[in-house]
Formats: structure tokens, sequence, C-alpha cells
């Protein structure tokens, strides 16, 4: 690029720092902080790399977990423009379909487990879930037991941004803000199955034992004929990769059915190859009544997600009387975002990216991550399939953690990004989710950055 070309960018980029920091309201940030901190303008982005403001960075975060085959993939603009051709639009409601929705829900139901064959769309994971408890009041009321409302989630989960997926959510911060009360609406939460946090001296077996026996005691509390479903993410990406026991999804199972309770995999992060299998209720082995899909779904080239039912929950769903499912949204089943969906999972198919990830990639992206166990700040490292939490401790014997307005994970990530290399602070770890096309250059690339970004910050601390 040359001088002339450099200022031309340079300007480009003030101008639409300007209109941002005046317009745009951004999600999950500081609206003060935006006239102070200028946003960093990404504008292109191709396979593993984002690229703005003229340098290239190595994207190990995949957007926000969920580029699962990279960026910018020609055959998918094609697949984009050639059915805006076809059939920009037209809507499901009522009777009407479309080729791609169609084939789109065959191919999920045919990729999922048990009897998970049933799905309806919406344009994001929130709304997916929005959607499930929606129809999981309706599955109660239907099934006669209409005093099954309460719904059980865990400490430190993520399932969306819509006012009731809020209250799911298992961080006060998301949720106080709004004046929102979980108890008022029903929704309570139990301990996550968080060992390094909350697994004292426990092994595995027995910290499961107790995280279970902390579900069944809410169960029990509650009353189980009033307990209508229990959300779970089979990992937790967004509190940083909490990865559970091996027991403990199977026996989370065990006990929903033991009640008659519906069981929810929100898989919107695990779905499509994250965990090294299509869906993390494979790698874990378990089945759920109903999952949510999002995020690797389209590998977000397209906003579109999921709701799957159970063949059984369907029945239920359908009644005896006819009645119409009140919900829906003007977008559902899009047929460009559908045709973009079948193409992702038609790449993910061919490109063997999910048995990469179990097989070869993922098993080396864990053991060089784990490398970094060895580096000063590193408490603990959990890493399945592409999916990685690089837990920050104080002190690594007594698990003692920063205060978290010292930022120390900001600070770590700040020095990756010197690197050249994006990960994701959150909370008191590090997230690490890149596309599944990664190679293992790129892993090295990323664990010497965050080895180097670990030592420069542990330096400063002391
Ligand atoms: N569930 C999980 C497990 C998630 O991680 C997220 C988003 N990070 C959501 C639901 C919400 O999805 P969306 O942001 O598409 O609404």
């Amino acid at each position: 690029m040359d001088d002339k070309a450099r200022a031309e960018l340079m300007a480009a980029i003030a101008g639409w720092q300007n209109q941002d920091a005046r317009h745009h309201l951004h999600p999950f940030t500081d609206p003060a902080l935006m006239d102070q901190v200028p946003p960093f303008i990404i504008d292109s982005a191709a396979g593993m790399y984002v690229g703005g403001q003229g340098v290239r960075l190595l994207d190990a975060m995949g957007g926000l977990g969920c580029v699962n085959i990279g960026y910018g993939r020609p055959d998918m603009a094609d697949i984009a423009a050639d059915t805006i051709r076809t059939l920009s639009y037209y809507h499901c409601f009522s009777a009407a379909s479309n080729p791609y929705a169609a084939e789109l829900a065959a191919r999920i139901a045919a990729l999922a487990p048990g009897a998970l064959n049933h799905v309806f769309f919406a344009n994001s994971g929130s709304e997916a879930n929005e959607t499930l408890l929606k129809m999981i009041r309706l599955y109660w009321s239907r099934k006669g037991q209409p005093e099954r409302r309460a719904i059980i989630s865990r400490d430190y989960s993520y399932h969306g941004s819509t006012m009731a997926t809020t209250v799911l959510n298992g961080q006060q911060a998301m949720i106080a803000p709004f004046g929102l009360s979980p108890a008022d609406m029903d929704v309570h939460h139990v301990m996550a199955p968080f060992w390094y946090r909350h697994g004292g001296d426990l092994n595995a077996e027995q910290f499961a034992d107790q995280a279970i026996a902390a579900v069944a005691g809410k169960i029990d509390a509650l009353g189980p004929e009033t307990v209508a479903a229990v959300f779970a993410e089979p990992v937790q990406a967004t509190a940083g990769v909490i990865i559970p026991p091996d027991a403990y999804l199977p026996r989370l199972a065990e006990l929903c059915r033991m009640h008659g309770i519906l069981l929810v995999a929100d898989e919107v992060v695990c779905g499509f190859g994250r965990t090294g299998a299509w869906f993390a209720q494979e790698t874990f082995g378990f089945e759920a009544d109903m999952m949510t899909l999002a995020k690797g779904l389209s590998s977000a080239y397209a906003p579109i997600s999921a709701a799957v039912v159970s063949d059984a929950v369907l029945d239920v769903i359908k009644g005896t009387e006819r009645e119409v499912f009140q919900h829906g949204f003007t977008t559902s089943a899009h047929p460009v975002m559908a045709a973009l969906a079948l193409k992702n999972i038609d790449i993910l198919a061919q490109e063997d990216l999910v048995k990469r990830t179990r097989d070869s990639i993922g098993p080396y992206f864990a053991s060089k991550l784990k490398e970094l166990e060895n580096r000063p700040l590193v408490g603990e490292v959990r890493a399945t399939g592409l999916m990685a939490g690089v837990e920050i401790a104080k002190n690594k014997t007594t698990r003692e953690q920063y205060l978290l307005d010292m930022a120390v994970c900001d600070k770590v990530s700040q020095a990756c990004l010197m690197r050249g290399v994006i990960v994701r602070p959150v909370g008191n770890a590090i997230v690490i989710c890149p596309p599944l096309i990664i190679q293992r250059g790129e892993v090295d690339y990323i664990v010497r950055a965050m080895g180097e970004a670990l030592e420069e910050v542990s330096g400063q601390l002391d």
C-alpha cells in the first residue's frame, strides 16, 4: 500500500469510527466507553484471519466461537447469491415452506442424536432457547400438568439475551441491571460442574456426585411435580469452557428421566463439531429431549438457529385438539439462511472437519495448550475438541483468583493481540475456540503468543 492509499484508508477508518461512536450501540459494551475508545474496524476476513486498520490477526476465537468452517469462503458467497436470485424470501407460516428449510430440517434430524427429529427455525441462539421455554409451557399444559413451570439452570450458564433467557443465565451481572428476578420467573439455579472452582480436594467422580446431588436436592426442594425442565450447556463456553466430569451429563439425563423432567441441551456453541462430534451429546454420552443450535449451524455466515425436539415431545405438543403454536418470526426458516446452513454442513462433512477435530487436530490443540500450565498465572487448562479455557490463578496451589477489577485476563488477551492473535477474556479465564480448519502451525503460533503474553503480564504484576 502506497502512502496515498494508506492516508485514504486512515481517513476512511476515522470516518467509520466517528459514525460508530455517535450512532452504533454495541452488544455487551459500556456505551459511555464508546466515546473514549474508538472501535477497532474489522473490514475483511478469510480462513483463520480477520483484517482491519491495516493489520491481519489470527482469530483464535472464530468470531464468538461460531466460525467453524473459517471465514470468507467463495462457495458460501455463491450459495448466497444463487439463492437470492432464485428465492430471496418467502415465509414459512401456516402451510408454506421452501426447499432449503425442508432439506435443512431433515439434515439436522439425520445428524441429531436419538429421537431429536423436529426442527423449529429462529434467528439467534437466544430466540431458539426462548422458543423452547414457550414449548415447555405448552408441553406441560397439554400433558395436563400445568403446575410444572419451574426451570432449573446452572450457575455460570449463558443461554441468551431476551427477557426470559436472561434469567436462565447464571451470572447475576447480566440479570440485576434489568430488575429481573429468576425466582419470580420460576427459574432456579444450581451449582455448575466447575471442578476447578468448586471441586476442592474431590476427584472427578466424587465431584460429579456432589454436582448431581445439587440438582437432585433442588428438584426435591421444589417438588418434582413442579419442575418442567433443566437447561444445560454440555460445555459452558461463555464461562471459560467448563467441562463437566465424565459421569455428570449422563447422570443428569438419568435424573431428569427419573422425574419425567425435560432435559434441554443448549448446543449453541457445542453443536456442529466444536467438541469433536456433530453434537456434544455424542461426546459426553447422553441424550436430551430438546436441544438448541446456532453458531456452527451456519458458521455465522447467516443469522439462523434451531430449536429441536424429540418425537415424544412433539407428540404431546400436537395434543388432541387443533390449536396453533402461537410463536414464530418473520424470518424463521429464511431460504437464504437455510441454504447457507446446508452448504456449511456440506463443507463440515466433505472436509471431515468434525472427525479431524476429534482424532487429530483437537488432541494436538489440547496437548499443546496443556503446556501452558507450566507458565506463570495458569491455574488450569481445560480443553475438549477445539474449545479451550485457560484459567488464570493468582496462586496455583490454593487456586486463589485475582480480583476481577485487576483485569488480568484482559491484559493477557491484549498482550496476545499485540502478537497478532485474538483470544477472549471471560471472568477468570481466557477462551480459545478457533475455526475447525486450524492447522498445527497455527496452534503452535497461538500457544507461543499465549506463553509470551502470560510471561509479560506476570512480569508486570510482580
Ligand atoms: N446459548 C449459548 C450456550 C451461547 O453461548 C449463546 C451465545 N454465546 C447463546 C445461547 C445465545 O446465542 P445468540 O447470541 O445467538 O443469541
